[in-house]
């Protein structure tokens, strides 16, 4: 017999352990109540996955409920928040068990690991979509925007960047690559890190920060545009894995600079700051790398180590392009 929608409810979003003290109710009634501390303010984002349009209609599911509370996760770590709670929405062709069973395992081993609770959402039928609305909190005077990058400023980001445009282009036949990388180009595709860690110790110290979802280039571009700057890159520089350390020559840099869905922190800091940032890596699950400088100067310049400029043409991802 199909599953009413507030039986499936029930079995896959109520029935849950509950996480945390401050949700004085959660899945259930009309509205959840939560109790923000007194000394940080709400960060709330959403983000919206389409069936076909971000991820594979046969995909997963499993996948498919990490990457989509992972994203979220990872706009909270861009703004040095410390998350919390989370909502679902939810709109599926059919009731699948199977898919639904795959999709929260994904989700919910996510969310406990950061330790944020489902505390409400929409389920209605529909062509597959899942929207995550996360919420964290920060102190206000703490909190990592895109506006404050200044002249002199280091340019550094987590971790390395373009695997997961990589296992796209490998999705897609474009490339080909060694058997050894596959599976870990295809977790970095479908299973990013959120980096909460480092987006709170960065709170308070980095002048700017952003998570690069279309790309390196196309990212920094925005924190450039809100803070009025501009920036030298160095190509020669940016972090890549073994398996993106193959590619010969410069084919390697329009997936350093463009490549989407890398989900790691670029993010710029004072020169007084570096020092304290540099001690903090010790907790963290990945390195990071100075790869510019911000300059007063509109536009973005990537240099290579011998001091030529690298011309750049379609740099990351626009939905309506
Ligand atoms: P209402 O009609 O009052 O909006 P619903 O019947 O839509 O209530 O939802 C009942 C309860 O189940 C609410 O607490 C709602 O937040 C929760 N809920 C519904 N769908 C989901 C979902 N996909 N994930 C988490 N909670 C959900
Ligand atoms: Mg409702």
């Amino acid at each position: 017999m199909p599953l009413s929608e507030f039986a499936l409810i029930r079995r896959y979003f109520e029935r849950r352990p509950p996480l945390r003290a401050d949700v004085l109710l959660g899945v259930g009634d009309d509205a959840a109540l939560l109790k923000v501390p007194e000394d940080r303010v709400l960060v709330a984002t959403v983000d919206m996955l389409v069936a076909g349009r971000h991820f594979r209609k046969d995909a997963d599911p499993r996948g498919i409920g990490h990457k989509a509370l992972a994203v979220n996760l990872s706009d909270l770590a861009a703004m040095g928040a410390e998350p919390a709670w989370a909502t679902l929405t939810l709109a599926l062709p059919e009731a699948d068990e199977t898919w639904l069973g795959g999709f929260c395992d994904g989700l919910f081993a996510l969310a406990e690991c950061f330790g944020v609770q489902l505390v409400g959402g929409d389920t209605t039928r529909g062509p597959l979509t899942i929207a995550i609305q996360a919420h964290g909190f920060v102190r206000e005077s703490k909190a990592l925007r895109r506006n404050g990058a200044r002249p002199g400023d280091s340019v550094c980001v987590t971790g390395t960047l373009g695997d997961a445009g990589l296992a796209l282009a490998l999705a897609e036949g474009q490339i080909n690559t060694p058997d050894r990388y596959r599976q870990y180009l295809q977790d970095r595709l479908d299973r990013p890190t959120p980096r909460i860690r480092q987006g709170i110790d960065l709170a308070g110290l980095a002048s700017a920060a952003i998570d690069i979802s279309d790309g390196l280039a196309q990212d920094l571009g925005h924190i450039l545009e809100r803070s009025a700057a501009g920036a030298r890159l160095w190509v020669d520089r940016l972090p890549r894995s073994p398996a993106l350390a193959i590619l010969a020559g410069e084919t390697a840099l329009p997936y350093l600079l463009a490549g989407g869905d890398d989900y790691e922190l670029c993010f710029t800091v004072p020169a007084e700051n570096l020092a304290k940032v540099r001690a903090r890596i010790d907790h963290w699950d990945c390195n990071y790398t100075e790869i510019g400088v911000i300059e007063a100067e509109p536009g973005l310049r990537c240099v290579r180590d011998d001091g030529t400029l690298y011309r750049t043409e379609r740099l990351g991802y626009d939905h309506f392009l």
